[in-house]
Parts: C-alpha cells; structure tokens; sequence
C-alpha cells in the first residue's frame, strides 16, 4: 500500500531503533513543554505586529538564501548546523510571549522545510531540529521570565545584558546537547569531540545569536531597521559558503591535505620569501611503492584507506609549517622551507621510515579487515637555492628525478638532488633502517 503523502519522506522505518525512541521522545517533550510556557504570558496587540514583522524578515531571508542554504548543508559535517533562522528565533524569543515565539518557530521551520528541504532531507530530522529550537525557545522563555523589565521584551540595562548572555548560551547548550545525543544514538562510536563542528562554526552560532539580539532591539525601537540586519545577514551568508567553498577548493576530498593547485600556491610564497630572505626551500615528491599491485590484491576502497593513513603519517612527521598535499593518484609533495639538506633528508627518512611500520588496517573487497604489513614509499627532495633551480618548477623537476632516481634504486629509500651540472645525487645511503 502507499504510504500517504505526508508519511513519504519521514523515512523512520529505515532508521535505528534507538534513534527513533530517542527523536520521537525529543519531539513530546517539545510539545509537552510548548504546551507549559504557553500560558505564561497574554498576548497583546503589540505583540501580534511584532510576530508579523519577523516573520516578513524570515520570509525574505529564506528566499534569498534558499539555494546557499542548501550548498552548506550538503557541505556541513555531521554535527550541529548552524541554522539561517537562529537570529530570528533568538529575536522572536526575546520580543514575543512564548505562545507567539513558539508558533513563529512552527511556522519558519514548516516554510523553511516546504521551500528548501522537501523530498532532500528526511522529514523525521527536520522534525526533530525544529523540536529542539522549540526546547531553547521554552527553555529562553523560563529564563527570560525572571529577567527585570516589561514582559515580553529586551531585559534593560546591564542586569538584562547577563540574562540576555545567558539566555544566548542556554539556547546553545541545549541545541548542542540534544543534537549532540541524537548523533551518538546514531553512531555511538564518534567521539563527542568530533562531532562539535569547528571553532569557526562556534563563531558563527555566536555571530547568529548576536544578530538576533541586535534584531530584536531594533523591533522595539524601530521595526523598519531591520532591513538592515536583513541586508547584512543575506550577505554574511554567502561569505559564509564562501569560506566553505574555499576550504573545499584547499583540501583533498580522500586524504584532507591539501589540493595541489592550493599547494602550489603556499610552495610559491616559500620561494618567494625566501629569495627574498636568502633562506632556503626544500620539497619532497612521494610516490607509494608497487602501489596497483596493493589495489588489485585488496581493491581500491582499501587502497583510498592506505592513502588517508599515509596522508596522516607524512602529516604527523612534517613540522607544523611544512605543507602537504596529494599531487595526484598515491603521489605526495611536501615544502619544507628553512631548511638545509640534512634536515630535508632527515624528514624525508622519517616519514620513509613510519610508512614502513603503519601497517595500516583496511576492509577489503569482501568486507574483512586486514593488516597491510609491507608497505613502502619512495621519497625523492630538492633544495633551494641550488645552481640551476630559480623556479617552483625547477624544484619539483629536480625533486621529481630524484625520486625516479629512488625507483631505479630498489624503492623504499630517499634520495636528494645535487646540482644538476654534478650529474649525480646525494644522500644515497638508503635502505636504512
Ligand atoms: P611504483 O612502485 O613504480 O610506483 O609502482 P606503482 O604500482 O605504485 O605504480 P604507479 O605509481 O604508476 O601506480 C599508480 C597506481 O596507483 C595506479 C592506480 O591503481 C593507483 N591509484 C591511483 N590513484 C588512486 C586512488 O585514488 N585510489 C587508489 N586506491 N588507487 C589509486
Ligand atoms: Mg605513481
Ligand atoms: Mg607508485
């Protein structure tokens, strides 16, 4: 039989067990507590305008965010997403009694899910994120309850200021908490911390939270202000996925380092200032050993997850200001700048040696873990400066046939380029163990 058309899409039947205990008894208790605050202050005339002037500024932000919207959620990680209409919500909390603050999220979230949501996400998540900013809105509603000034509205003064911090941080705590349970009920293994999003996503809660407080001052004093948190905040949003963007354009979907075009760019700014400085540049090109015959042994799925463990191995054996980025295919290329030969060998061999004991632990083809025992890099670096080396270009080439030097040498090794016109390379003694 069809499912009804509302059902379509709840997708609760494909979900674990416990998540759905945990999410439906999310959603009671937000109507339970909706239910509580509701009658705890009347409803004024005033208050009834204020309703309708926010939900204009929700509307018009949703429209003009709708597609970016989208972007940043496809792009967000698996913790809380920081939501456009949290200013909104944290303004209609501030201004309107509760029984108008929590309808205002019913309808934002209903609009929200109608215009940007419908048929991408499963309805039961889109339920339970608008249950739990119904639980920081209630929660804000008791709190604002014994703040000084007329109710509802802006607690004044510097005592209201602390009620106002704090109903902003209770807001978050309860949003992160709640989502927070609903992930690990989902994967109990992720650790919690990581699944609170970066430092940067914090600032943007923040950010949020101040623009609502910011909005709801304006709605006392003048509501025609508000276009100008409108404006600002359509724009901020697109900087936002702008940063996104950029993180995404910088970093190497399979093994996070970074992209090689963003590389070059970091590898470029070395040479420069250190042409400049007359310090030195060094770049190691990496280039895993009999790497298809690893593929066709334990697939490709395996062989992605070798890469990520080596990636975090040349990661965690470089100096912070070093950068790594996959150059393609299982190919690496690090620039190491202030730094002489012995060092770059040094680095080099260091990370030649901890790919030799990673013995990294991969699913195969048939869904079994195994050890991956001997696997190998070989490792090829250039300095600069050095007779005949004047470009980025040059470093690579020369670090480049350095590592071809280090696969006619028998592999698992590191081998530095002399100057070109000495014809030969330096740094041979390896093998070493
Ligand atoms: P050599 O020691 O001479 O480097 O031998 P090799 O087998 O590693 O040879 P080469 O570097 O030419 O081979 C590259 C292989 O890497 C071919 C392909 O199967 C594999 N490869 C390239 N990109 C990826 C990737 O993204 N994931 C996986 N799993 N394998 C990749
Ligand atoms: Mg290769
Ligand atoms: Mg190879």
């Amino acid at each position: 039989m069809a499912k009804p058309r509302w059902v379509q899409g709840y997708e609760l039947s494909t979900t674990p067990r416990q998540v759905v205990a945990y999410v439906l008894a999310i959603d009671l208790l937000a109507i339970a507590a909706t239910g509580a605050t509701a009658g705890l202050l009347p409803v004024s005339p005033t208050d009834g305008a204020r309703l309708a002037v926010l939900v204009g500024c929700a509307i018009v932000h949703v429209e003009l965010c709708r597609s970016i919207e989208r972007e940043r959620k496809l792009a967000a990680g698996s913790g809380p997403f920081v939501d456009c209409l949290t200013p909104w919500h944290f303004a209609g909390a501030l201004v309107l009694p509760p029984s108008l603050s929590s309808l205002f999220v019913v309808f934002t979230q209903t609009y929200v899910w109608y215009r940007v949501w419908r048929g991408r996400r499963p309805l039961y998540k889109w339920v339970f994120s608008a249950a739990t900013v119904l639980l920081a809105t209630q929660a804000s509603a008791v709190v604002l309850y014994a703040a000084p000034g007329p109710h509802p509205g802006v607690p004044p003064g510097w005592v209201g200021l602390g009620f106002e911090v704090a109903v902003a941080a209770l807001r978050w705590l309860v949003n992160y908490s709640l989502v927070l349970g609903a992930v690990l009920a989902t994967s109990p293994d992720l650790r919690a911390g990581k699944i609170v999003n970066g430092f940067g996503d914090q600032i943007l809660e923040a950010g949020a939270l101040g623009l609502g407080l910011a909005a709801a001052g304006l709605l006392q004093l003048d509501a025609r202000l508000l276009v100008g948190i409108v404006v600002g905040l359509v724009a901020l949003h697109r900087g936002v996925l702008l940063a996104q963007f950029r993180h995404a354009s910088r970093t190497d979907g399979k093994t996070g380092l970074y992209t090689p075009a963003w590389w070059n760019q970091i590898a470029t700014g070395a040479m420069q200032r250190a042409a400049d400085a007359r310090t030195s540049v060094g770049v190691l090109m990496l280039d895993l050993d009999h790497f298809k015959r690893l593929n066709d042994n334990y697939g490709h799925l395996a062989g992605d997850q070798v890469l990520r463990a080596v990636a975090e191995t040349i990661t965690s054996a470089i100096r912070s200001y070093d950068a790594a980025c996959r150059w393609g295919g299982e190919e690496f290329a690090v620039v190491l700048p202030h730094i002489d030969s012995e060092d770059l060998y040094a680095i080099g061999d260091r990370i030649r040696r901890q790919v030799r004991t990673l013995n990294p632990t991969v699913t195969t083809g048939d869904g079994t873990t195994t050890d991956i025992p001997d696997l190998t890099i070989s490792i090829g670096g250039a300095l600069y400066p050095t007779p005949g080396i004047t470009t980025l270009t040059d470093l690579q080439l020369a670090a480049d046939a350095a590592l071809y030097a280090a696969k006619h040498n028998g592999r698992d090794c590191v081998k530095l380029a002399t100057p070109p016109n000495s014809g030969s390379v330096s740094h041979t003694d390896a093998n070493q163990r």
